[in-house]
């Protein structure tokens, strides 16, 4: 059974306290692996590495440091195929998507943060007489804390660990426990990349131990952190009092709002996608889908009929569109939430339950049914809560006016998508929608320069493009007479 290792100090090395974490495979439920169950002790050890460090790093060019990361992204797509079969295998998501998506995107970050890194300027600013130069010294922060969640595993860890490094700074990274290899091949390969010793650490473990100790060292400066609202809450809370700068990437409900003039059939498939992806456990998942009462039967008959056509199979199949969901806790705290909404009224128009195995070697698998429900109003439990599984819901609205105040009844705001095919009206809704990115007659396009995050409590901050070595960097503003 393979032992998975912390990177600390360019040492791959055991929890100080010699225990481990089980690993295991979402789609048979048995355990393949052991992870590090790394404590304060460990991150410890990471942040004086990383502070021996930093000196060396921080005084690196920018070429310097661009060429690493566009090595480690070289290695990446060098190992694409053994990244994909582990991306899926860790974390129950057909082979199919981590090899369109998630593998592609990762190698993506670490190319894209290189070039930004050779593009991001300082400005300056000088008065009418010219008798100064104020001008903006961006410094690396020092050590930074990057703590990512499961259901995107090197996706989210590399958007964030790529912007830290190439601006200068040393790195603390937890990927979740849940889904801990590909963030462990990566740290295989960081000397490899010419990253120096201390520069990048990964410390595995319990959110509630390693991330905790990650969260509370006073050495480290800032922290970027995307998972749930509710642990994002509580980083908020105990990162206050000691003023570290925060990035928090936290949950959605996201609305779709389809009025009666969009591209039918584009919406409709569309929807299904944006709504079941990667098992509806993406942050940007559409879980509340509006539509304009006028077209609601149509577009409902339209939708539940083709999933009721999806197939659930063996994530590690290439045809699979469809696998496993994360973990089986993820999968009992699913199956409550739809039990819930039925207990509420709710009318399950297709799946409802757990799904049968795809075949022998899946039968201890975690698998739920792609689920569509209506007849629930916008305060229910379902409608306002985040399930971050494979189950929508269904409104209906008249006006436009109605669709912008059902889309904006939730804590969150993190994305919306918009189908209609007048764009003065598209335009209007984007606006008034709270959230974070509005995505009109597409879902999921992605342009890495743009600013990403939500706002209410979908998050704090921005990240993406120049956004992100802004978080990574600390502006100094330097004032330069121009005569002795
Ligand atoms: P969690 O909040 O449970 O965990 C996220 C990460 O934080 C994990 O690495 C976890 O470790 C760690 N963690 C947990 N507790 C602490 C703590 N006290 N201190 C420090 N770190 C801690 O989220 P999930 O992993 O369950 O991810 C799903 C959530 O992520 C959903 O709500 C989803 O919407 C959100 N998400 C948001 C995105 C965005 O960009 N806005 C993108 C993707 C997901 P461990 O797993 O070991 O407990």
């Amino acid at each position: 059974m393979e032992q998975l290792q912390n990177l600390i100090g360019g040492q791959l090395q055991g929890s100080t306290k010699d225990k481990w974490l089980d690993n295991i495979e979402p789609a048979t439920g048995a355990v393949y692996g052991q992870i590090p169950r790394s404590d304060a002790d460990d991150v410890e050890l990471a942040v004086q590495a990383a502070a021996k460090a930093f000196p060396q790093w921080s005084n690196r060019s920018f070429e310097d440091r661009s060429e690493c990361l566009r090595r480690w992204a070289k290695i990446v797509a060098q190992h694409a195929g053994e990244l994909v079969r582990a991306e899926s295998k860790d974390n129950g998501k057909p082979i199919s998507l981590a090899e369109a998506v998630d593998i592609p995107r990762a190698q993506k970050n670490l190319e894209f943060f290189a070039g930004a890194i050779e593009h991001f300027a300082s400005e300056a600013h000088i008065p009418a007489d010219s008798s100064h130069i104020h001008y903006t010294h961006r410094k690396p922060i020092g050590i930074v804390g990057c703590i990512s969640p499961w259901n995107l595993p090197l996706y989210l860890f590399t958007w964030k660990i790529a912007p830290a490094i190439a601006a200068g700074n040393c790195v603390i990274a937890k990927p979740s426990e849940i889904t801990p290899v590909s963030a462990f091949m990566l740290s295989q390969w960081a000397e490899e990349a010419g990253i120096p010793a201390g520069v990048f650490n990964v410390v595995h473990g319990l959110g509630s131990e390693a991330g905790q100790a990650i969260v509370e060292h006073p050495q480290i400066k800032a922290i970027s952190f995307t998972g749930g609202t509710s642990t994002g809450a509580h980083i908020a809370r105990t990162t206050a009092p000691q003023f570290k700068k925060l990035s928090l990437e936290l949950g959605g409900k996201n609305p779709a709002i389809i009025f009666e003039d969009c591209d039918f059939d584009k919406a409709v498939s569309t929807t299904l996608r944006s709504s079941f992806a990667n098992q509806g456990q993406i942050c940007l998942c559409s879980s509340r889908i509006l539509i304009q009462d006028k077209l609601y039967d149509r577009f409902k008959n339209a939708l539940v009929e083709k999933v009721k056509r999806m197939r659930i199979g063996d994530p590690a199949d290439a045809a699979t569109k469809m696998g496993a969901v994360v973990s089986q806790a993820h999968r009992d705290k699913i199956l409550s939430s739809i039990n819930n909404a039925k207990e509420a009224g709710g009318t399950i128009l297709c799946g409802g339950d757990e799904a049968e195995a795809p075949n022998e070697r899946c039968r201890n698998g975690f698998f739920v049914q792609p689920t569509i429900i209506e007849g629930l109003g916008p305060t229910c439990e379902i409608n306002q809560e985040e399930v971050f599984g494979p189950v929508i819901t269904l409104q209906s609205f008249r006006t436009e006016e109605e669709a912008i105040q059902l889309a904006n009844d939730s804590q969150y705001g993190l994305a919306a998508t918009i189908w209609t095919q007048d764009i003065a009206k598209a335009h209007r809704t984007a606006a008034a929608v709270e959230s974070g990115i509005a995505w009109i007659n597409c879902w999921l396009v992605r342009d890495l320069r743009t600013p990403f995050g939500g706002v209410k409590s979908s998050g704090v901050g921005r990240e993406g493009g120049f956004e992100a070595l802004r978080f990574f960097t600390e502006p100094q503003s330097v004032c330069l007479p121009t005569q002795a």
